[in-house]
C-alpha cells in the first residue's frame, strides 16, 4: 500500500536497498495506527518482487494477504506469512479475544529458531510490537541480533523506541513515521472518507484531533464512535467557557475513560498550540490557550494520564473524572493548581 505520509521513510529504506546497505535488523517506529505494518509490507515487497512491488505478482499478493490482526496459532507461538520465507511474532490473543500484554521469551526463541534455519533465500522475521517484549524476551532476541546471519532480515515495529533496551536499539537501524498534516495526506484522507460518509468534514481539523494519525481519523469516523467523540469534545469545550455547564453534561456516565481520552487530546492540542504560539481550528480552545498558564496544562495532562491508568483498578472513576472536569472547567482562572489524583 502506498501511503503519502510514508514517502520520506520509504525513500530512506529504498536508498538502503539500492545501495545494498540494508541492515540485519531494522526498527520501524511511529505512533499507533501510523501504518508501520503497511510500511514493512511495502519494504518487503520492494525487496522480493521482481518488479519493484508491482502489487500483482505471487510474492506481492502473498505479502499483502498477511493481516496483522489475524489470530495467532497458539500451538506454534509464531505465525507464518503467506510468503514461505517470512514469519511473524506478536502478542497472543486468547480464546476470549483478549490480547496478552507481553511478547514472551518462548515466542522469541521459536521466532529466532525459525529464522536460523539454513536457506538460500532471504529469511524475514517481523516482530510487533517490539516494545511489548518483556525483559527476558528482549534479552533472548539480543543474542540473535548480536550474531547476525547472512540472508536474514529482522524487522521490529515499535510504538515508542524509548521502551526498548538501549542494547537492542544499538543493533538496529531505525526509520520513523512522523505525524502527518500535509496536503497530500489530507487529499488521501478525503478520498477515503468519501467512501464511508458523504458529510463534509474539515480534514485538517480531523488530523489535528488525532495528532496527525490518518488511520485513526478513519477508525474514528467509521461507526458512531466519531459522532460520540464530537459530542463529548463539544461539551468539554463548552464547559471551559461556561463552567456552569459542568452540571448539565450528557452522555458522560459509563464513558468516563473515553471522556478522559477526549480531554487528553484537547489538552495535548492546547499545549501544542501554546508552545507554537498558534491558533488552531477550535475557537473555544484558542480562547483557553490565550489565557491559560502552560504549567497548569502540563499538570492537568499528568492528572489525566494518571486517572486513565487508575481506571484499570477499582478506583471510583466517576468521582475521578468529576474532579478532573472541575479543574478543566476552571483552568483559565485558577489561582493555584489543586491536587486531583493522589499518588
Ligand atoms: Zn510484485
Amino acid at each position: 500500500m502506498r501511503l503519502p505520509w510514508h514517502t520520506v521513510a520509504f525513500e530512506k529504506l529504498k536508498k538502503m536497498i539500492d545501495q545494498n546497505h540494508l541492515p540485519h535488523a531494522l526498527l520501524i517506529t511511529g505512533a499507533p495506527q501510523m501504518g508501520k505494518f503497511e510500511l514493512m509490507q511495502r519494504l518487503v515487497q520492494t525487496l522480493l518482487c521482481q518488479d519493484q512491488s508491482c502489487g500483482q505478482c505471487t510474492v506481492c499478493r502473498a505479502i499483502a494477504k498477511d493481516n496483522p490482526k489475524e489470530v495467532l496459532d497458539t500451538s506454534v507461538l509464531i505465525r507464518r506469512s503467506h510468503y514461505p520465507n517470512m514469519v511473524y511474532c506478536r502478542t497472543e490473543v486468547n480464546d476470549r479475544g483478549v490480547e496478552s500484554k507481553n511478547i514472551r521469551i518462548d515466542q522469541i526463541r521459536t521466532f529466532c529458531e525459525a529464522l536460523n534455519k539454513t536457506a538460500d533465500d532471504l529469511q524475514i522475521g517481523v516482530l510487533f510490537y517490539a516494545d511489548q517484549m518483556n525483559a527476558s524476551a528482549a534479552n533472548s532476541l539480543l543474542k540473535t541480533l548480536e550474531e547476525p546471519r547472512d540472508n536474514t532480515l529482522i524487522i521490529l515495529l515499535a510504538h515508542n523506541p524509548k521502551n526498548l533496551p538501549a542494547t537492542i536499539l544499538s543493533r538496529c537501524q531505525s526509520v520513523h513515521l512522523s505525524p502527518a498534516y500535509d496536503e497530500e495526506t489530507q487529499a488521501w484522507l478525503k478520498g477515503q472518507i468519501s467512501q464511508i460518509q458523504n458529510e463534509d468534514f474539515d480534514i485538517a481539523q480531523l488530523l489535528e484531533n488525532t495528532h496527525g494519525v490518518p488511520f485513526k481519523v478513519l477508525s474514528e469516523l467509521s461507526g458512531d464512535g466519531f459522532i460520540h467523540y464530537q459530542n463529548w469534545q463539544n461539551q468539554l469545550l463548552e464547559m471551559v467557557i461556561h463552567p456552569t455547564m459542568l452540571g448539565q453534561v450528557q452522555d458522560f456516565e459509563g464513558n468516563e475513560v473515553e471522556i478522559l481520552n477526549c480531554l487528553q487530546n484537547l489538552v495535548i492540542e492546547a499545549i501544542r498550540l501554546k508552545s507554537l504560539d498558534h491558533e488552531g481550528g477550535l475557537v473555544e480552545l484558542n480562547q483557553v490557550v490565550k489565557t491559560v498558564k502552560s504549567d497548569f496544562l502540563f499538570r492537568l495532562l499528568d492528572d489525566i494520564y494518571h486517572a486513565i491508568s487508575l481506571s484499570k483498578t477499582n478506583v471510583n472513576i466517576k468521582l475521578l473524572l468529576d474532579n478532573v472536569l472541575i479543574v478543566w472547567s476552571h483552568i483559565t482562572h485558577l489561582q493555584r493548581y489543586p491536587q486531583i489524583t493522589k499518588t
